[in-house]
């Protein structure tokens, strides 16, 4: 099989751990993209692994196996995702073991860093250690007011995903790249971020299944963040045209100097790697 641009895919098939992005690769809102099924099964029948990992930190692993459930994927498990909402645990837990945190986010946000054992408020601290920002769906003014009288102080300030926008099935809302430009905006803070680009949670997986980079693939719909993160990890990417990057915005990157967010691969949708693997 040939990708978008007429480039031989057939070396895909000695990949052995497969890393998809969720929103605009394998579904769009609740609608489960045709083929991704077969295409699980399929890398499964060949002694792959397959790993959703996701920059969304609204939602906690065990709102995601619900959320494939109900889309058809029955047989996903907590061990098949990686969010960055855990890889913000991972990184909080590391460097504030018993510090308080104040968050930002939604409950299930909020659950995931407590079930990690972190000491968390919500609530406006004078004595927290860091300041954590999340997708925060369940965002209100009340929240926005408390997290810009935090970022007086000038404490560490993480916010688990760079996202612009998510998408939904009739085009995007914002996410929490928007949200922390908006604190920018009012308090002239910017966070570190956790989630992709940063290769963290690609190389928390590859080494937790003890699989070489070479035979590493990310699956990704958008370019600054799936794409950069499998370079940034140094894997090769597949970028689908199903979600949020268009045709043109590939071209555009490959001619351009974003050496990061050049895809190796790139195809209409996932429908082209399954019927790669199975040529
Ligand atoms: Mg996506």
């Amino acid at each position: 099989m040939k990708d978008f641009f007429g480039k031989d895919m057939a070396a895909l098939k000695n990949k052995k751990l497969f890393l998809f992005d969720m929103d605009g690769t394998i579904y769009l809102g609740n609608t489960l993209f045709d083929g991704v099924l077969e295409l699980l099964d399929e890398i499964e029948k060949r002694g792959g692994r397959y790993v959703f990992i996701t920059n969304n930190s609204s939602k906690s692993v065990a709102d995601y196996v619900k959320k494939l459930n109900r889309l058809g994927i029955e047989k996903v498990t907590e061990e098949n995702f990686f969010t960055s909402a855990q890889a913000t645990a991972m990184l909080m837990k590391e460097k504030f073991p018993t510090g308080i945190l104040y968050v930002q986010g939604t409950r299930s946000f909020v659950e995931e860093l407590k079930g990690a054992g972190l000491n968390v408020t919500t609530e406006y601290a004078e004595d927290a250690a860091a300041i954590v920002v999340g997708y925060d769906t369940e965002l209100n003014y009340e929240k926005m007011m408390t997290t810009c009288k935090m970022l007086k102080f000038d404490l560490p300030y993480y916010a688990a995903n760079p996202d612009w926008v998510c998408p939904y099935e009739f085009g995007a809302a914002p996410d929490c790249g928007w949200m922390c430009r908006g604190y920018e905006m009012a308090m002239g803070k910017t966070p570190e971020f956790i989630g992709k680009p940063q290769p963290t949670m690609i190389n928390v997986v590859r080494g937790k299944f003890g699989v070489e980079k070479e035979e590493v693939l990310v699956i990704g719909d958008r370019l600054y963040t799936d794409i950069a993160s499998g370079n940034n990890a140094g894997v090769d990417t597949l970028c689908v045209l199903s979600g949020e990057v268009s045709a043109e915005e590939v071209i555009e990157t490959i001619q351009g100097e974003k050496e990061a967010e050049k895809p190796v691969y790139t195809a209409m949708d996932v429908t082209a790697l399954l019927a790669t693997l199975k040529e």
